[in-house]
């Protein structure tokens, strides 16, 4: 009863720092932009299915890509056993999935072997962040701070799969007849077998404690670390845009009074309260909640900035980057927002975080996008800071300017109206 209660407490806790975590992410949410309608759910499920749960992107990297989809399938064989054991750990159980019989026992055994498959990996993981110089790691945007939380975030997991093992060597040592449902582990318990009961309890229990304990950690850990894609990867993927990647999100007052414009008959659209605030994105409150998603969802696994043609060619840009300093500048100033809604801090994500430089080197491949294993959508931030910049500030490179002028005054790129079109020929003979 006691342990019941201890672990009690312990879940309650857990949940609580979990939950205030939750609605401070979802208290950002509400002060952000909409993205785009949430439709199509068929597709969205597919796309959930081939891309979240198939790992389809990251495969495109046949070796490293297998093994982080293995981790992956892994985690969700393993959150069957996580799951049984709050349930054991609140109702003073044992095993109480066991009911389910043979699924329990698949989830068990392919439990037990993913453990000892993720454990392996990532010491190769943890042995190529800090012994190898991998180039995708590092960066302007990859800090101190980055590589340790990846190191620190790679170090649980770790013992996470130690802890998991351990209690099921102790499983199988105590409960011989249902050794063979640990495979790796009934295997590692040879080391153990011969202690005595008590022995052989205690180490179960320690690590059963640990493991559990870890996993509340870790759960409130992500939320302030690289690996909250743990969580956010497969809603992000869901959520995802449909509409091809390089179709660019039109305002639609601006395209109404275009249209007016080019066809002075079009229907008058209704008058709109609506006054818009801000043309494109300076800061984060003029994103929307697809940014800040994409920006939690991030991994830093910086596959984005290694294809990224701009950044190949020695530009400033980086997509990776603009994804953390989303983040960092949202974390920094959303506290205050959260109180008042027109906080100042004469700062903002544009030029405090991401230069104009930066903005203007994107050729807007959307070879980024396309490789995200997450679906982030890093062109629509760039175009949206850029549409800041040419809408608000006319702050475009002088070709740019110099060619909206002239479809502004000529209804074309070039200094000359469509009606001159054909002037060149004036002085040329032309048999009619
Ligand atoms: S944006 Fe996508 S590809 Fe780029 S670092 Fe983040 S997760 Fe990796
Ligand atoms: S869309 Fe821009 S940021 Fe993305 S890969 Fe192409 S140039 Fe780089």
């Amino acid at each position: 009863m006691l342990k019941q209660l201890i672990f009690l407490a312990t879940v309650l806790i857990a949940l609580g720092v979990f939950a205030y975590s939750v609605r401070n992410i979802l208290l950002n949410i509400s002060f952000l932009k909409k993205a785009y309608p949430l439709n199509r759910w068929g597709e969205r499920f597919a796309r959930l299915l081939k891309v979240g749960f198939g790992q389809t992107k990251i495969l495109r990297f046949p070796l490293i890509g297998f093994l982080h989809a293995l981790v992956f399938w892994g985690f969700l064989a393993i959150l069957f056993g996580s799951f049984e054991m709050l349930i054991d750990g609140l109702f003073g159980l044992e095993k109480f999935l066991k009911i389910l019989g043979p699924l329990h026992h698949f989830f068990m055994i392919s439990g037990d072997i993913f453990a000892a498959i993720i454990l392996i990996l990532i010491i190769v993981f943890l042995f190529r962040r800090i012994a190898l110089n991998i180039k995708r790691f590092s960066g302007i945007e990859m800090t101190h701070k980055a590589h340790t939380d990846a190191n620190f975030a790679l170090t649980l997991i770790l013992l996470l799969m130690v802890s998991l093992l351990g209690m099921n060597m102790g499983y199988s040592a105590l409960n011989p007849s249902e050794a063979h449902l640990y495979p790796v582990s009934k295997v590692l318990s040879y080391l153990i077998v011969n202690q005595n009961e008590s022995f052989l309890h205690i180490f179960e229990q320690i690590n059963w404690w640990a493991h559990i304990l870890l996993i509340f950690f870790f759960a409130n850990y992500l939320p302030y670390s690289k690996h909250f894609h743990v969580f956010m990867s497969l809603p992000n993927v869901f959520l995802s845009k449909l509409e091809p990647l390089t179709q660019m999100s039109n305002m639609e007052r601006v395209t109404q009074e275009v249209k007016l414009m080019l066809d002075p008959s079009a229907p008058i659209p209704e008058e709109s309260n609506d006054l818009i605030e801000r043309f494109g994105m300076k800061d984060i409150e003029d994103g929307t909640w697809k940014h800040y998603t994409d920006s939690l969802t991030c991994t830093q696994c910086g596959r984005c900035t290694s294809v990224c043609p701009a950044n190949l060619t020695g530009k400033l840009l980086s997509p990776r980057k603009m994804m953390i300093d989303f983040r960092r500048r949202m974390n920094e100033k959303s506290p205050h927002l959260r109180k008042n809604k027109q906080y100042d801090d004469q700062k903002s994500l544009l030029d405090d975080y991401i230069t104009r430089e930066e903005l203007w080197a994107c050729t807007t491949c959307n070879a980024c996008a396309q490789e995200c294993p997450v679906n982030i959508d890093h062109p629509s931030m760039i175009l949206e800071m850029r549409r800041y910049l040419f809408m608000e500030e006319s702050a475009a490179p002088s070709a740019l300017n110099t060619m909206s002028t002239n479809i502004e005054n000529n209804g074309a790129p070039w200094q000359y109206p469509p009606s001159d079109r054909l002037k060149w020929a004036d002085n040329l003979y032309i048999n009619e």
